[in-house]
């Protein structure tokens, strides 16, 4: 199986190949074409697996697809929303998204706690197409006014398992209360509790699972 075998654009297809990956991981063989098709996802996997590019790859793809909306700061619509239980994972999410994303004309950025707010609120108001965050100091720039989730398409929750471990189960529920109720949800998780598959029947639509 090859990258473009999975109906991956040329754009993204390259930066794969740029950067040293030719032969997609189980888990990418099996979420890319579910995610290109618009699916939900209810995936198990660890950590070491490519579930980064998993989600990333198409999500750049659909999102390169379609068209930009505006915030109500007059900025770009957030499109894409990747929750991550720790600034470490966020940080290499969106790194990733670079890295896969350099040959498509879309933004990224990563807001986490234990940084300046500023220049994410900056941020915020010019907007982005895709944001990477954890669960609280997003909802901090929202109650602070900065924070439009109303164009997100697509959103991720990455590695919900722990997330849920670090307490993060009422921010996590406040965040997706701000989204719109139309759009595609992909859950990563690398153990199911009832409390995942509750969350997860709450916010999944007929899902495709994926255990790898
Ligand atoms: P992840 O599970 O997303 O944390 O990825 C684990 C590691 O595998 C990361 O270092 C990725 O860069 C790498 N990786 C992701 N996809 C592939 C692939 N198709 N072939 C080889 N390595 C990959």
């Amino acid at each position: 199986m090859t990258f473009e075998e999975l109906n991956l654009a040329p754009a993204i297809v390259q930066a794969v190949h740029e950067h040293g990956y030719h032969t997609p991981t189980p888990i990418q063989v099996e979420a890319v074409p579910a995610v290109l098709a618009g699916r939900d996802l209810l995936a198990g996997a660890q950590t070491g697996t490519g579930k980064t590019a998993a989600f990333t790859l198409p999500m750049l793809q659909r999102l390169s697809q379609g068209q930009r909306p505006a915030n109500r700061f007059g900025g770009i619509g957030i499109r894409a929303l990747v929750l991550t239980p720790t600034r470490e994972l966020a940080a290499q999410v969106e790194e990733s998204v670079r890295v896969y994303g350099k040959h498509v004309d879309l933004s990224s950025t990563v807001v986490f706690g234990g940084v300046g707010m500023n220049p994410q609120i900056d941020a915020m108001k010019r907007g982005v197409d895709i944001l990477v965050a954890t669960p609280g100091r997003l909802l901090d720039l929202q109650q602070q006014g900065f924070l439009d989730l109303s164009a997100v398409q697509i959103l991720v929750l990455d590695e919900a398992d722990r997330m849920l471990d670090m307490g993060f189960i009422h921010d996590v529920k406040k965040v997706l209360a701000l989204l719109p109720q139309s759009k595609q949800s992909l859950l990563f998780s690398a153990t199911f509790s009832d409390e995942i598959r509750d969350l997860a029947q709450g916010l999944l639509k007929d899902p495709q699972h994926i255990q790898v």
